[in-house]
Parts: C-alpha cells; structure tokens; sequence
C-alpha cells in the first residue's frame, strides 16, 4: 500500500448549481496529521465527511486504505466506516445513556466484541482523558468539552485506523479548548493517521505534518506544513494566515 491513507482525485460536489468542491485533488498521508484550513463556508466539512461516505459527490475518485470506492456504493463505505472514526462540533451523544453506554455501544453491539475487554478498554480511555469519576454520569451532567471527550473516547474505543475531526473546539468555552487540543495532540504522537478542521492556529501549526488550505471549494495550496506556516505560496494563504493572526 502506499504511504498515503487516501487519495482523492478530480472529485466535484455540487448543492444544486453550486459547485463546492470544484476538482479536488488531494492526498492524506499514513500516520500523520493533516490539517484542513480556509475561510468558513470554504468547503472544508463538506470535504472531510467525504472521507467516510457521508456526503455524496457527483464526480471523482476516493481511494482509502487501498480500495477506490465508488460514490454511491453504501455497501462499500459501511465497510471503510467501520475503520474510520469521526468527531464533530456537536456532541451526538445520546442523552438517555450514561457516559460508559454511550462508549460501550459501538464496540458490543457493532463490533461485537467481549464486554470485558471493552470496559476495561474504556476505562483506560476515560482515565487518559481525565473522566475516570464519570463513566455513570449523564451526558447533561457534563461540560461541552467533557461531553466532546466522551466523544473521543467513543471513537477511539472503535480502534479507528484514520480519525476525522470537523471544528471539535468550535463550541466550547475558551478554558475547555485547551483540554481538548492536548487529547489531540497526545494522539499526533500517537502516529494516528488524522485529519482535522481547526481554526485554531497556534494549535494547527504544532501538530500539521500537512496542510490543505481550501477556498471557495478549490485546494488553493497543500504541502508541508511547517512550509505553508512559514512561507506560504499563495497570496491568499498569506491573507488568510494574516486574517488568523
Ligand atoms: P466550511 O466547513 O468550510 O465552513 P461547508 O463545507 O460547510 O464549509 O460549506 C461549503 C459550501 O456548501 C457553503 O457555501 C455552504 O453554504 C454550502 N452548503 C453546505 N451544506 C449545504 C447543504 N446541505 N445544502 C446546500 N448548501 C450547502
Ligand atoms: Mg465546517
């Protein structure tokens, strides 16, 4: 297999006549963390759902973990979706479960694995992230940014190969953001394959090994990370790296 997770090529997605990804073509690579920057409305949470079948597109290739699945086979992506976990900006977690069931659920009833491995799997999880003393808490018991740990937890526990994340800051108070970038960076060091939304730039320019930077549902530049932080080649990552600043 090649070193990259995905490769996408010449995918276009419209919303009616609005084209929002216009000839995507781009490349994750294995182990590392990519981070997808531009402007709102860019295109960027249309494109990272398309990573695991999510949002539909109207032309182009995704190639995961080797195999090149077509847009609309659902049968094809159930079986990548099982390898790819994802957080977003909202929670999802279900309100009538306690923590622990809600992590519990996916890997008993889905993967179906032995309870006793699981359990002991989550605990581990919820002690490295701090929610040891929560496991029969209820979710509206907890914090935005506990709630969105139970939501990591939740996806790690499915022992994911690729982990998307879609803004997982963006809804939380500015004293619980930090908790939740240390998770994410302690999972860069992991050698995790992630690709991950942010408009938090301090944070982004740690952790990219890549980064994409998207306008107007064009790639306008990606490469190394270290490269588009320091010396971008495009007027408009330069703007758009100033705007952030
Ligand atoms: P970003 O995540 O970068 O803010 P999005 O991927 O959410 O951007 O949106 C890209 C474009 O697609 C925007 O112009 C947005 O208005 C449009 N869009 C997103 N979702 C829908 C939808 N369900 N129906 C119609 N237009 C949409
Ligand atoms: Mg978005």
């Amino acid at each position: 297999m090649s070193e990259h997770l995905i490769e996408v090529r010449n995918l276009n997605k419209f919303y009616g006549k609005k084209k929002v990804l216009d000839e995507i073509n781009v490349t994750i690579p294995k182990n590392k963390v990519t981070v997808l920057l531009g402007p709102s409305g860019s295109g960027k949470s249309t494109m990272i759902r398309t990573f695991n079948g999510l949002e539909p597109f109207n032309s182009g290739t995704i190639t995961l973990f080797g195999e090149t699945i077509a847009a609309n086979n659902k049968k094809q992506w159930a079986i990548i979706q099982t390898r790819i976990g994802m957080v977003f900006q909202s929670y999802d977690l279900f309100p009538n479960m306690t923590v622990i069931k809600n992590i519990l659920l996916g890997p008993l009833k889905v993967q179906k694995r032995s309870r006793e491995e699981v359990i002991k799997k989550a605990r581990d999880l919820l002690k490295e992230v701090g929610l040891e003393d929560y496991e029969n808490a209820y979710p509206r018991e907890l914090s935005g940014g506990q709630k969105q740990r139970v939501a990591i937890v939740r996806a790690l526990i499915l022992n994911p190969e690729l982990m998307l994340f879609d803004e997982v800051t963006a809804s939380l108070d500015p004293e619980m953001v930090r908790g939740i970038l240390d998770i994410l960076k302690n999972l860069a060091n992991q050698n995790l394959t992630m690709v991950i939304v942010t408009h938090e730039m301090n944070f982004a320019r740690q952790v990219a090994d890549k980064v994409i930077f998207l306008e107007n549902g064009k790639i306008i530049e990606q490469g190394d990370g270290q490269s588009f932080f320091e010396n971008p080649t495009t007027k408009r990552a330069e703007a758009f790296l100033e705007s952030m600043s």
